[in-house]
């Protein structure tokens, strides 16, 4: 089969063309407009993705060599995200649908992310574990087979992205702040300084402590240094990155015992920390693991994932109708 996906999740407009299980292309338009505001403000998402929607999906389509009377159907995310953000793609979807006369097929923006793993060679065999980690989610997932998916842990409150979004602005880093904690990071000592913990029951996570013990942390440390930030970011985003991946593997590792499957993965924006990369690495070498890490490109939100996710169902048959809405919470079983 052959299908165009469409990921409007968030603030990255994408579209995808998978033909036979192969991606053919993954255009993404991020929206810089949010950089500003220190987060995404849903409003300005919904108006970027109506700006970008048309072009993103014809440069997929162009670049993708098919043309659109080859399509044997439109994939779109159907949750969870944003509600405006979300209906910009069902709308695009149900338009293009009907005019081409297509079977539509929804897809799970959280199952897609752990679908990353099977755009590219190697692909994990099932069962596995997944550690599914990004902007609003912190989850690790069993799964079963493409589209049965288990999950064993969850965050109680922030997800990990927020966590690193949220100490990056506290340090008057711009959003997202992950991807600048990584690199500065990168020439810290990760034993610089050392923060507390809330351990939740079983295999759940909590990362709305660390916020505030990140908080006060610097505020104590800026009252005998103000430079304390600007002198010492390094150390501090080192140390903080590396208090976060290591709550992470903790319960990746506790999962793998409790399981006692060895097939590990990690998917969603924050698998594209090269801490948690390289830490799971190393785990993984002593524990005797297969790792799975997506290349960067499929970490952060792409229509490659929802194209692939779609082309599982679309094996099964499993399309929906025309009236279908977006949901901004929606399980992953
Ligand atoms: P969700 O998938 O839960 O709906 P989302 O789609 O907004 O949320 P993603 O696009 O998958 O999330 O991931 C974005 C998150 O990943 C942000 O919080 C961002 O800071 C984080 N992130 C991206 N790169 C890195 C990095 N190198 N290190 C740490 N965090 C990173
Ligand atoms: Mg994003
Ligand atoms: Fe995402």
């Amino acid at each position: 089969p052959v299908i165009l996906a469409i990921e409007s999740s968030c603030d990255e407009t994408s579209a995808s063309v998978i033909r036979n299980g192969k991606v053919l292309n993954n255009i993404i338009a991020s929206q810089a407009v949010h950089q500003k505001y220190g987060g995404v403000v849903p409003e300005l998402a919904s108006r970027a993705h109506q700006q970008n929607i048309v072009a993103v999906v014809n440069e997929a389509m162009e670049t993708s060599g098919i043309s659109k009377t080859e399509l044997d159907a439109i994939a779109f995310t159907r949750g969870p995200g944003l509600m405006g953000a979300l209906l910009v793609g069902v709308s695009f979807a149900k338009g293009m649908a009907m005019a081409l006369n297509i079977p539509m097929i929804e897809v799970n923006h959280m199952q897609a992310h752990v679908l990353a793993h099977f755009i590219d060679d190697p692909k994990p065999s099932f069962p596995f574990l997944c550690l599914t980690v990004s902007g609003g989610h912190t989850q690790i997932v069993l799964v079963k087979s493409h589209l049965d998916m288990e999950v064993i842990g969850q965050t109680q409150d922030d997800a990990v992205g927020e966590a690193f979004d949220k100490a990056a602005k506290i340090m008057g880093l711009p959003y997202p702040g992950g991807p600048l904690i990584d690199k500065y990071a990168q020439s810290g000592n990760p034993k610089a300084y050392k923060f507390s913990e809330t351990v939740m029951p079983g295999l759940d996570f909590s990362f709305s402590g660390i916020k505030t013990a990140f908080l006060y942390f610097l505020r104590d440390e800026k009252a005998s240094n103000p430079n304390f930030v600007e002198e010492h970011v390094n150390d501090i985003c080192a140390s903080l990155q590396q208090h976060l991946v290591n709550m992470l593997l903790t319960r990746v590792r506790q999962a793998s015992e409790q399981t006692g499957i060895k097939n590990i993965a990690i998917a969603g924006g924050v698998s594209a920390n090269s801490g948690l990369r390289k830490e799971l690495k190393a785990l993984g070498d002593k524990q005797g693991w297969n790792i799975f890490i997506p290349s960067f490109e499929y970490c952060t939100d792409n229509a490659a994932m929802i194209a692939v996710a779609a082309h599982y169902k679309y094996l099964k048959s499993d399309f929906c109708s025309l009236d279908v809405t977006p949901l901004a919470r929606m399980p992953l079983s």
